[in-house]
């Protein structure tokens, strides 16, 4: 074989459960493509919460690297990741490394290519909301993860143009749409049952809540605004799959524990969970990616958030900023039940995407991997 006919190693980093769910088509394509080695390194930040999804995208880590422990801080945790992914990386010596979003494991990945002098691409990169403390710290991992990296998939256009304000070469921004929206027609594909029962003539309203700025007593207002559009729609019936955070979890059980209508369950699985989305009346959300699947769904969705990186889902019409105030969230929610009766469902939108966004990714891998060369992307 000759020297630039070996296959590229590309090593695909990924730790929470969307980064799993972000990047699993990522490796399923790598897995396909004769010029690629591709090798899943998981961090393990969201164990739990992330390994039954292997299963469902038939994809398993070459790698594992335990790296979370209990009651570690964001800085323990960055620690820890740097170092373990350094030496993992350094084991593989990848031709380029892949992670998607704006977690800690993500910053480390970038931190630990940039010290081994490895091309980083970045997957949904140029999100931004221009405030560091919303989300914490995911604004700041992020601006940091795109100013080591050497190869930038945006997913829209606007997020392109963040990247581009900040300086970084256009010839390295590539705006693929959201590998979210891959992952969910995949999802969508195999019709999930919705694993919770919800009773006859009752209308279903998703919630889920997990920012570290939602922690404490904006989560409590949430909760206080939930109560009164349970109190005041008879009709509806709550799902909330609580996050198991112990921040999140133990306030919400003791501030809606007694509500007959609103169901406190366990995190549901992701083919059961796209199926809520798609059965809802509304969700309520401070989920950046379940903003996204709802607006390639068409479910209204009430973002629990003062400030969002995705213009698109509120431009779209399918989302709506109401922040953690108990009133707004009482009336937005109400306000929303009567426009679903009256409007007309809008045409489904892709805003975040037409579900080829791997497609181009890899095709852009291609092209920098083997047309060009791995040393090229770095210079
Ligand atoms: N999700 C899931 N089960 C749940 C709640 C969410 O599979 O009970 C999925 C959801 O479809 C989306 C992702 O998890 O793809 C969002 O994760 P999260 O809200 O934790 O992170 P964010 O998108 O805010 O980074």
């Amino acid at each position: 074989m000759r020297a630039d006919d070996r296959p590229r190693n590309v090593v695909v980093v990924a730790g929470t459960r969307p980064e799993v769910i972000k990047t699993a088509p990522i490796v399923r394509a790598l897995g396909g493509q004769p010029w690629a080695r591709c090798r899943f390194v998981f961090t393990a930040q969201h164990r739990d919460l992330a390994s039954p999804l292997f299963d469902f995208f038939g994809v398993s880590p070459d790698v594992d690297l335990d790296a979370m422990r209990p009651g570690q801080s964001p800085a323990d945790l960055c620690n820890r990741l740097v170092v373990a992914l350094h030496g993992a990386l350094g084991r593989e010596s990848p031709d380029c490394v892949v992670a998607q979003g704006d977690t800690t494991t993500v910053l480390a990945a970038a931190l630990a290519s940039y010290m081994l002098g490895v091309p980083f691409a970045h997957v949904e990169a140029g999100l931004r909301t221009y405030r560091l403390d919303s989300p914490f710290p995911e604004e700041a991992n992020r601006v940091a993860a795109s100013h080591l990296a050497s190869i930038h998939f945006a997913p829209t256009k606007d997020a392109r143009d963040n990247l581009l304000r900040e300086g970084i070469d256009p010839g390295a921004v590539h705006v693929t749409g959201n590998t979210g929206i891959d992952a969910l027609l995949y999802a969508a594909g195999r019709e999930s049952s919705l694993g919770v029962e919800i009773a006859a003539g009752r209308r279903l309203v998703l919630v889920t809540v997990h920012r570290r700025e939602n922690h404490g007593e904006p989560l409590r207002r949430i909760c206080d605004g939930i109560r009164r559009l349970h109190d005041s729609q008879p009709d509806l019936e709550f799902v909330w799959p609580v996050h198991p955070n112990p921040a999140v979890e133990p306030v919400v059980r003791a501030e809606l524990g007694g509500l007959d209508r609103v169901r406190l369950v366990r995190p549901l699985d992701y083919g059961p969970f796209v199926a809520a989305m798609k059965r809802a009346a509304f969700i309520l959300s401070d989920s950046g990616g379940v903003q996204e699947e709802a607006t390639a769904l068409g479910t209204p969705v009430l973002v629990l958030r003062s400030v969002s990186e995705r213009p698109e889902a509120v431009l779209s019409g399918v989302a709506r900023l109401i922040g953690d105030d108990p009133e707004a969230i009482a009336r937005e929610g109400s306000r929303l039940l009567t426009d679903l009766c009256t409007a007309p469902p809008g045409p489904l939108s892709t805003a975040f995407g037409d579900g080829r966004a791997t497609a181009r990714i890899v095709s852009v891998l291609h092209r920098k991997l083997v047309v060009e060369s791995p040393e090229a992307v770095l210079a």
